[in-house]
């Protein structure tokens, strides 16, 4: 039996997360996973409730679940509240209570939408690439931190950027670990020609890639590492750097594909319990419009099949299913080019399931 809490959070996370919880109660059923669905109040949705964004209630499910499934949190109606009542804030707390240190970020483009990328058609069609980003440490972290009056009058701000070896190689592993299981490739992204911090960084990585031979290791600077993910992005695999480099690399490779309503995430810790969640916000611009894009939900659904739930089966069966609604030509309003008529999110969602049913009735994919 497998535990799963749902945490739809605010606006638009209240009618993605639906959707996806009827594809992972599919896939449940036809491998047998004996799934336990629960849900729980986070973001908004439980400062409206109980005056807190991360209730006790809340977090004692998610520490018995073996994943979670999050929509999104956040928005206008909570923006005025103080700093530690803030949605966001629930995230944080939750995340740093599981000790979720190891962020997977997938960009992978859908032939279907290489037109939606700013990038050429040639750069970025097949392009599959997984950032692996360090969550829980590094400079958003560090102390001492904070703005403090110098004797000359001056403010002056600082942080801190630490990474101890425990924590470095840690994510490494990781993400040598899932190199295995991709194309054999790490790239591993510091500044080592200026911050210690990060010499230490490749050390403690390279030291770590004779445990995987069968994993080619590579370096490179951080400002390197943003040009070539421009310039030549189909040449990465896995990548894996620290928190702040991370969060910059891993929108940038994002927006290759195009579209912030396909991406899904993951967030693990050292138990392979994770919180699985789209990588946009809330969207309140388009909230109960339906018009908002239920795949990248969908898709972390598939994420947590195959790193929470070792059911990589069942993760295919989804992705395969997103690939046939895009090739018949549904598209919600973000994913539309001129001349699509845009189905709503019960629609596209409603598509998905019905394509991975009849994947799972018949063995084959549908036309
Ligand atoms: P956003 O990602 O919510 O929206 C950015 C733009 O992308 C908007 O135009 C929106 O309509 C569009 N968009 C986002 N998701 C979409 C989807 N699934 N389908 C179609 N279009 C989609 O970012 P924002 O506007 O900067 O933030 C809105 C709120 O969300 C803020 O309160 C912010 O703090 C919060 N936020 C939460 C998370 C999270 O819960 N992990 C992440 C980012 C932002």
């Amino acid at each position: 039996m497998a535990k799963i809490l749902l945490l739809p959070g605010d606006y638009i996370g209240q009618e993605i997360v639906p959707q996806a919880e009827k594809v992972l109660s599919t896939v449940g059923r036809a491998f047998d996973l004996d799934l336990e669905l629960d849900s729980a109040l986070i973001g908004g949705a439980a400062v409206d409730a109980v005056g807190v964004p991360l209730p006790e209630e809340t977090l004692a499910k998610a520490r018995a679940a073996d994943a979670i499934l999050l929509g999104a949190v956040g928005g206008p109606a909570y923006d005025e509240l103080p700093r530690d009542k803030r949605p966001e804030r629930g995230l944080l707390q939750i995340r740093s209570a599981l000790d979720l240190f190891g962020n997977l970020r997938p960009a992978i483009m859908y032939p279907q939408l290489v037109g939606a990328s700013s990038l050429k058609p040639e750069l970025v069609a097949g392009l599959d690439i997984l950032i692996v980003r360090e969550l829980t440490g590094g400079i958003y972290f560090g102390e001492p931190r904070g703005v403090r009056q110098l004797e000359n009058g001056d403010r002056e701000g600082f942080n801190t950027y630490v990474y101890n070896e425990t924590e470095i190689r840690r994510i490494a592993r990781l993400a040598f670990e899932l190199a295995q299981k991709r194309g054999g490739r790490l790239c591993s992204v510091d500044k080592a020609n200026v911050l210690e911090a990060t010499v230490l960084w490749r050390e403690v990585v390279t030291e770590l890639a004779g445990e995987y031979p069968d994993v080619e290791l590579e370096h490179l600077y951080v400002d390197n590492a943003a040009m070539q993910l421009v310039r030549a992005p189909k040449q990465f695999d896995v990548m894996v750097t620290g928190n702040m480099f991370g969060d910059i690399l891993s929108d940038a490779a994002a927006m290759l594909t195009g579209s912030i309503g396909m991406l899904p995430s993951a967030s693990l810790n050292a138990q392979g319990q994770g919180i699985y969640e789209p990588c946009h916000g809330s969207a309140p611009d388009i909230a109960g419009q339906g018009k908002a894009n239920p795949l990248a939900t969908i898709l972390s659904v598939a994420m947590m099949l195959r790193y929470s739930l070792q059911c990589a089966s069942g993760a295919d069966a989804i992705e395969t299913a997103v690939g046939v609604v895009l090739d018949r030509g549904l598209r919600t309003p973000d994913i539309a080019e001129e001349g699509q008529e845009p189905v709503t999110t019960e629609e596209m969602g409603a598509a998905v399931l019905d394509a991975l049913e009849y994947q799972l009735a018949s063995g084959r994919t549908a036309a």
